[in-house]
This record gives C-alpha cells, structure tokens and sequence, in this order.
C-alpha cells in the first residue's frame, strides 16, 4: 500500500510504499464519526482531478493530480505481479483520503491520511453479458441539489446498501435512482446511465444520457469516454439532458427505446433488461438484437484498456 498524511503545519509527508497492514485508529478518528473521507476506484488513468474535487468537498488536503500519479505508477510497478496477464482481468486501484485526526467535534479536517491499495480481479461476465433488472421507485434519493452526489465521498454510499436489499428483495439487481417530482431518471447503482433510442420527434437515433447538472450525478470517466467516442464516430445525435421515468415508459411502450445501459469503471458498460416501476415490470428490449450499441462500447473501451488499440492517447503505460 502507498501511505500519505497531510497535517496544516508540516504539509504531506514523503509517501511510502510498504507490505498493506491495518491503520491505528483512534477511536474518536473524525472520518469514523463524520464521514469526512472520499475515495476512487480506477483501472485506468484520468480520475485524479475528480478525487482533488472530492477532497475539497469534503475539505480534506489538496494534492498535485501528477504527484499522485508519480506515486501510483511507483505502487504498480511494486505490484506488477499482481496484475493478471490476461486480457479480461485487472489490477483495481483503491485511493482513498480520510480525516484521520481524532476529535469529537463536527468540523472540517485537520489531518488527512492517503492511501491506495490495489487487487487483482477477473472479469467482470465471466460468462457474458448478463442484463439487469432495476428498481425505479421515486420514494428514494441518492442525491439532491446542493448536495455532495457528484463528489465520491464514502457518505453518499453508504445509506444505498439498504435500499439495494430492497431492490433484491423485489428481484432487482440494480436500483435506478430517480430524483423529483417528475420522476427524472439519474444514475443506475454506482454507474452512469445511457438510452439508445429513436427521437420521439424526428425519429433518428439518438444516444442520451443525463446532464451533470445541480450536484445529482457523479461525473464517471466511463460515461465522459462513451460521450467522446460517440462524438468521434459520428453516427447517432449524441445528447446530454434530464430524462424522466414517464419517457422511458412511454419509449418502451411505443417501441422506440433500443437499447439502455449502465456504465463504470468496474463492468464497462451494463445492459439493462427490464424496469420495476410504479407496479409494472417494463421489459427493455437491450438483448434482443444482441446489443450492438452497448458492445461496440464495450469492445471499443476494452481494445483501448487492454492496449489492442497501441499507444492510445488515454492509456499511461506503466
Ligand atoms: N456513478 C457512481 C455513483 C459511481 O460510484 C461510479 C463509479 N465510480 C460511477 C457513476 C461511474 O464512474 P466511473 O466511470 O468513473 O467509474
């Protein structure tokens, strides 16, 4: 593991790499009681400048993105036989920043311990895309305007493990968070969402998926590399906007939605198969062509990621 602390006075230690072992806490450590703490999760390069962002939200210290990156090229290259060799698995990579200063006293951080752990991981359908079924039940929020939902701090996750149980227990894998009166669809579990649909007016095709706006939406780098290269291919309207649940429906029902999914750094992309909404299960045709939309994704960031694509401009070689 890579360990790093930040205290006002003396500013970030040198970091060190050493064998991962448990962190001595105090029992009065303010990340424990005030969750001041924020995290990552990345196979891949690009999410420095959302952690600097989480930290700042929850006011822990701020860091140089090519700092972090330095070290965390010196933490695989110390792990690299950790890393499967093979073109499915990965290693993943665990940052995460606490308020480790114990004080029973609601307040910003005061010191703030970093640290990154990693661990190798097959692949995510072992046994090919399985699609998911999500609860859609307006009485839950993940996030709200004003709010932290866009920052990765551990305080918005947290209180979702209770209603993903929910979810399982009416059959859902997945819940769809929905925010609002009018029932706006926002994110699917801990990933972004897209709809592949014919425009109710014009009748194209067109790729869409939620815009980031008042805080709802955490800003996945999957979701802003599916943006770009449906951008570079050209071939669909490509839309950033709020969607409610009540067009989705009436998409399914008129048979003009093709294709939904999620997508994040752990899966990829995910097909969604069907929707628990308002006492109806709606089925959502993504598998019935086979998906040609979310795999041409899916291949397209698995040729990058595994480097069948060489010297890809978002690829750090380490
Ligand atoms: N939304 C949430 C709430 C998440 O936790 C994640 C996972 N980081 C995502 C979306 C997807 O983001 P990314 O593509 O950066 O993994």
């Amino acid at each position: 593991m890579l360990v790093a602390r930040h205290t006002g006075p003396t500013g970030w230690s040198r970091p060190r790499i050493e064998p991962i072992r448990c962190l001595p806490l105090h029992p009065a450590t303010k990340a424990l009681h005030y969750a001041l703490e924020c995290f990552e999760g990345l196979k891949a390069t690009g999410v420095w400048t959302r952690l600097r962002a989480s930290a700042e939200r929850a006011t822990l210290a701020s860091f140089d993105p090519g700092e972090l990156l330095d070290c965390l090229r010196q933490l695989v290259r110390t792990d690299l036989a950790w890393v499967p060799r093979s073109q499915e698995g990965a290693l993943y990579i665990r940052p995460a920043m606490i308020a480790s200063e114990p004080r029973i006293a609601i307040g910003p951080a005061e010191e703030t311990t970093l640290f990154i752990i990693t661990g190798p991981v097959g692949p995510y359908y072992p046994t090919g895309f399985k699609p998911v079924t999500l609860l859609a039940d307006p009485e839950f929020a993940r996030a709200w305007p004003g709010g932290a939902g866009r920052s990765k701090m551990g305080s918005n996750y947290g209180p979702t493990c209770r209603i993903q149980l929910l979810a399982a227990e009416q059959g859902c894998q997945q819940v769809l968070w929905l925010f609002g009166p009018e029932h706006r669809i926002t994110e699917v579990g801990t990933m972004n969402v897209f709809l592949f649909w014919r425009c109710p007016s014009s009748g194209r095709p067109q790729l869409v998926t939620p815009a980031l706006t008042e805080d709802l939406i955490l800003p996945g780098i999957t979701r802003s590399s599916v943006l770009e290269l449906a951008r570079q291919w050209g071939d669909w309207e490509v839309i950033e906007r709020n969607v409610t649940m009540p067009e989705v429906a009436d998409a399914i029902q008129s048979g003009r939605l093709l294709e939904m999914f999620g997508c994040g750094t752990a899966c990829v992309v995910n097909p969604v198969g069907a929707i628990r909404y308002q006492g109806q299960l709606l089925q959502v045709p993504t598998m019935s062509e086979g998906a040609p939309v979310t795999m041409r994704f899916f291949k397209a960031l698995t040729d990058i990621q595994y480097g069948r694509i060489p010297q890809h401009p978002w690829a750090d070689i380490v």
